[in-house]
């Protein structure tokens, strides 16, 4: 997919300041630093659409951006910063349950994992808590330029290994590198395919 706009319209604190759920769309999240704002800059061929690196405790926002003039583009804020407090954890949860749960045209999310770590908990039960709201969800492995292919390969294959243990199923895993420009057109044209079939 070609992308001839990019446009960012709106951040709303919870999922009713969202735009009308008019468009297909695609959420993007995973724990903090994983490499969410690297990869949406990569995939849109933006330098600055989304912004990297921000830092624990700042308003955590529901931020879309429109793609082509056809689909949504959400970024959601990232989990698991260590110094975040049980209040900002509450309302981390309050406010991505209720988008995910009711966003009616959420089309698939987006689930960021650092390829270099082994399956952490915390995205695991994550995984498992989109299983049961039966919001489909593929995998994203970040910033693969840090390993060698063969570590890659056999990080994904435990990560497969272990999600077969409660999943019957798999999702659709992608490799990708912000840093090599490598995964993006695969996510895109996984996106062009489901929007294919939306609109018809
Ligand atoms: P976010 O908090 O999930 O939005 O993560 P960022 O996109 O801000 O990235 C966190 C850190 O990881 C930054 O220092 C990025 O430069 C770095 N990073 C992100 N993606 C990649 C990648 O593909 N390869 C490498 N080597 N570093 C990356």
């Amino acid at each position: 997919m070609q992308i001839k706009s990019a446009e960012f319209v709106i951040s709303s604190p919870d999922v009713s300041g969202c735009p009308p759920p008019d468009r297909p769309e695609y959420a993007f999240i995973g724990r903090s630093n994983v490499g969410k704002s690297s990869l949406i800059n990569h995939m849109t061929n933006r330098k600055k659409l989304a912004k990297t690196s921000s830092t624990p405790g700042k308003t955590q926002l529901i931020n879309h951006f429109l793609i082509n003039e056809s689909w949504y583009l959400v970024d959601l804020p990232g989990y698991g910063w260590a110094q975040t407090s049980k209040t900002n954890k509450a309302a981390w949860k309050k406010m991505i349950h209720s988008y995910l749960e009711q966003r009616q045209s959420l089309a698939c999310v987006f689930v960021l994992v650092d390829s270099r770590h082994e399956p952490q908990k915390i995205d695991l039960e994550f995984m498992e808590w989109l299983g049961t709201e039966a919001i489909p969800f593929s995998i994203v492995f970040t910033k693969a330029d840090k390993l060698g292919k063969t570590q890659i390969q056999s990080n994904v294959a435990l990560y497969k290994k272990i999600m077969k243990k409660t999943w019957e199923e798999l999702p659709p895993t992608f490799i990708t590198s912000s840093a090599d420009r490598v995964g993006g057109e695969e996510i895109l044209e996984f996106i062009e395919r489901i929007n294919a079939e939306i609109v018809g």
